[in-house]
Order: C-alpha cells, then sequence, then structure tokens
C-alpha cells in the first residue's frame, strides 16, 4: 500500500500543471514546494502567446501588460522594432508570484494536496513504489514521482539523473526590479506607433553568450542580463556598465526592489524518465537557449507528463511513462534543439550579431518570422528553416559566413 499515486516535489508552472492534469485525470496527488505561495521567482516574466493554447483557463486577471512584440538593439545600437502584424494574439507580462500562485490554486482546486513549506530532502524508489523524505525526517510514498523542483532537482540528484548544469549546459542571469511609475514603464517600452500595448527590449553586443533586457511589468521595470554559465564573470560588469548609460538615457534614478541572482538551463537532460520517476520543467533542462523563456515548456512537459502517468497508474506498469520522454522529443525537445541552433549562430560573434540584426532590419520577411518565432505565432523548427533559407537566399554571402 502506498500513500498516494503520485508525488510531485516542485509547485512551478511545470509541478503544479502535473499537478493539477493529473488529479484530474482521477490519480491521487500530493505536491510538495519548499516555499509558502505566494512566493518570489526571479524571472522576467514574459509569456508567449501560444502558453494560452496550453493553459484552459485566462491568466488576464494576473497579466500586469499586454505585450505586441519585441525590440532589439544591435550591438552597434540601432533599434529594430520586431511586431507582428497580426496583433490578435498578444503575449502578456506577469509576475510570478501571482502567475504560480494561480497555478497552484488551480492544481488544489482540482483535488490535489498542497503541502508547501515541506522541503524533500531526498527521494528514492523501491521496485513496487517511490519514496521522499522530508527535511523533518517524514517519508510519504507514490506509485510515481515527478521531479518538478527546479535547476537544483533534488529528485534528478538523489536518482541518479544528472549531478548538475555544468558550463555551457546553462545561462546564469541577474535580475532587478526596478520601480520607476507606470508612466515611464510606458515612455521606454511602449509601442512607438502609439498602439496599446508593449514591447520587451533586448540589448545585444555587451555580453558575449548573452544579452540585457529591459521588460515592462505595471509600474516596474524588469531589468536583467543573462549570460552562458562559462562567459558568466563578465555578467555584472556587463550588466552595470548598460545600467548606467540607461538611466542617463531615460534621466531616471529607479528605486530598486529587488537584485537576485538565478540560473536556468539549456540542455535538455540526457534523460528524463526513469523506473518510476519522471523530470519536468527546469528539472528537465527544458528552457529555451535564445530566448531565456522556459515557461511555455515547463507547462507542456507538466501536461504530457499527466497524460504519461495516467496511463502507467491504468495499466498499473511504469514502462508506460516511457511514452512521456517520446512525446516530450517530438514537441518539445525538438523546439528548443532549434533554438539552441539559432542561438548558437547568433550568439557566436559580435559580428553574427551585428549581422542577424542588420537582416531582421532590413529584410521585412526575416523581421515578420523572428517576431513571429519569438511570439510563438510558428513553431522553433520553422523560424529556423525559414530564416536560414531566407538568408541563403537574400545573402548568401553572409548567411556561410554566419555558420563558419
Ligand atoms: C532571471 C530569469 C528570468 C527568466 N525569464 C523568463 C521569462 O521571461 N519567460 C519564461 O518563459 N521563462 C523565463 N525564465 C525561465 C523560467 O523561470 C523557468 O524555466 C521556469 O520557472 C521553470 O519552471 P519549473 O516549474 O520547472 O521550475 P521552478 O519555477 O523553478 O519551480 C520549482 C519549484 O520547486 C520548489 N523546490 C525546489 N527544490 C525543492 C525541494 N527540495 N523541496 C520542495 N520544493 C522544492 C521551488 O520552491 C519552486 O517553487 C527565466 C529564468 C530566470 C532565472
Amino acid at each position: 500500500m502506498v500513500d498516494y499515486d503520485v508525488i510531485i516535489v516542485g509547485g512551478g508552472p511545470a509541478g503544479s500543471t502535473a499537478a493539477r492534469r493529473a488529479s484530474q485525470a482521477g490519480l491521487s496527488v500530493v505536491l510538495f514546494d519548499k516555499a509558502r505561495f505566494p512566493r518570489y521567482k526571479p524571472c522576467a516574466g514574459g509569456i508567449r502567446a501560444d502558453v494560452s493554447n496550453l493553459l484552459d483557463f485566462d491568466i488576464k486577471s494576473i497579466s500586469q501588460r499586454k505585450i505586441s512584440g519585441v525590440t532589439m538593439f544591435a550591438p552597434s545600437g540601432f533599434r529594430v522594432d520586431c511586431v507582428p502584424e497580426d496583433r490578435s494574439m498578444p503575449g502578456s507580462i506577469i509576475k510570478r508570484e501571482d502567475f504560480d500562485h494561480l497555478l497552484l490554486k488551480k492544481a488544489a482546486k482540482a483535488g490535489v494536496e498542497i503541502r508547501e513549506e515541506t522541503r524533500i530532502a531526498k527521494a528514492r524508489e523501491e521496485e513496487s513504489h517511490a519514496a521522499v523524505t522530508t527535511m523533518e525526517g517524514e517519508e510519504v510514498t507514490g506509485m510515481y514521482l515527478v521531479g518538478a523542483d527546479g535547476i537544483n532537482s533534488i529528485v534528478a540528484k538523489s536518482l541518479d539523473f544528472y549531478d548538475g548544469w555544468r558550463g555551457a549546459s546553462a545561462m546564469v542571469a541577474i535580475e532587478v526590479e526596478a520601480e520607476v511609475g507606470s508612466s515611464t514603464v510606458r515612455e521606454i517600452c511602449g509601442e512607438p506607433s502609439g498602439y496599446d500595448a508593449d514591447l520587451l527590449l533586448l540589448y545585444f553586443g555587451g555580453l558575449s553568450h548573452g544579452y540585457v533586457w529591459c521588460f515592462p511589468k505595471r509600474t516596474v521595470l524588469s531589468l536583467g542580463a543573462c549570460c552562458r554559465q562559462d562567459r558568466g564573470e563578465e555578467l555584472r560588469t556587463a550588466y552595470e556598465k548598460w545600467y548606467a548609460a540607461f538611466k542617463d538615457e531615460y534621466d531616471i534614478e529607479p528605486q530598486i526592489l529587488s537584485d537576485t541572482g538565478a540560473r536556468f538551463p539549456i540542455k535538455p537532460a540526457r534523460s528524463i524518465v526513469k523506473g518510476r520517476t519522471l523530470l519536468v520543467g527546469d528539472a528537465a533542462g527544458l528552457a529555451d537557449a535564445f530566448t531565456g523563456e522556459g515557461i511555455p515548456e515547463a507547462i507542456h512537459s507538466g501536461i504530457l507528463a499527466a497524460s504519461a502517468l495516467s496511463k502507467a497508474v491504468e495499466e498499473a506498469n511504469p514502462r508506460a511513462l516511457r511514452g512521456y520522454e517520446k512525446h516530450c522529443k517530438r514537441e518539445i525537445i525538438s523546439e528548443l534543439k532549434a533554438m539552441e541552433f539559432m542561438a548558437n549562430m547568433f550568439f557566436k560573434s559580435r559580428k553574427n550579431m551585428e549581422a542577424l540584426c542588420r537582416f531582421f532590419r532590413d529584410d521585412s520577411y526575416a523581421n515578420f518570422l523572428i517576431a513571429a518565432g519569438i511570439g510563438g505565432l510558428v513553431t522553433k523548427k520553422a523560424l529556423r528553416t525559414k530564416m536560414m533559407l531566407r538568408m541563403a537566399k537574400k545573402r548568401p554571402r553572409e548567411a556561410i559566413s554566419l555558420l563558419i
């Protein structure tokens, strides 16, 4: 006899989605999180338009601003606005304390037993079940286990999925919340056309494999910088240099509400299913190496996990979990690989970043593609293929030099 069908460790978007969907399928589910919600999580809070296809409820009530596109600043400083002509599917900006709390409350409403402020110290598997032990020494058993506990996953480490994210497999980031007031947010990030939506600003060139961002929240700017972990030593200096110039440009002196560091993985884990255990979201390494997004992938993997868990319970067969790996590879990992290709080409050198920004500025189809790709209106694989074909057609010599 076990305590639950499914134990989930971690109540971020991946864990709460897996929990809610599994509970809706009739499974008994317990979810542990070390935090009490609403909890702060360093995140720029950009949510792509196509996330609404994954969620079966509205997030309008917690959206801070409507987002219509992305503005890129090339290393030499020129500006490229990438805004899809069709504005019928805007993205949004959320605060993670609101977003994650909403998802967790939805899971509780679906029947999941939520245990907040309970840190899991270790996990183990037997032939017939899985088990976790809390920091207080309580042991809880389940038929299946989901590691949704982020980049430092204790589930993954306890069960030897991997021993951490080293070197180029993760990005390091600084995230700063800067209070400037609503009209200044609009002045900096508002669409120049006057259309009632804002833009996500990305600045390239200051970091060798990364960028600085400025994202609009209601009265706050999320400012930050990220770069590949193996280039991490330049992160703080590059951010500070950018920040000094940014304050000067807009003549502002923001009140800094928080200044934190965090990491996210950019290489999917080699294995995401073992025995009775699945990894989802950041614990499985499912974040985008080009845009830094991981929320859509976290939710998507949570949905796929719930479906595999429900099959495994129904068939009383842990081998049914293998379907999760197959679907993840086809629906999520292949998309992430397309973006890894884009990231490696774009961030390869300052020259590449400059050339691609120029291409996005001067070629209206390339501009459309990047806007639609980042906005989630076309698949990442389509973005990569169509962009390369367009480049080869319009700028064949430059296309070759980008790759060698
Ligand atoms: C600075 C920064 C900016 C980002 N900006 C964006 C963005 O704009 N858009 C986007 O889509 N993505 C963004 N990301 C990526 C995104 O934050 C992650 O991909 C996403 O949070 C992954 O969700 P998750 O549910 O897998 O993990 P998490 O959201 O990390 O949730 C893991 C949960 O597990 C809990 N936990 C951990 N260990 C234990 C334990 N031992 N016991 C119990 N509970 C535990 C934690 O408290 C946490 O609640 C950003 C990341 C960073 C670092």
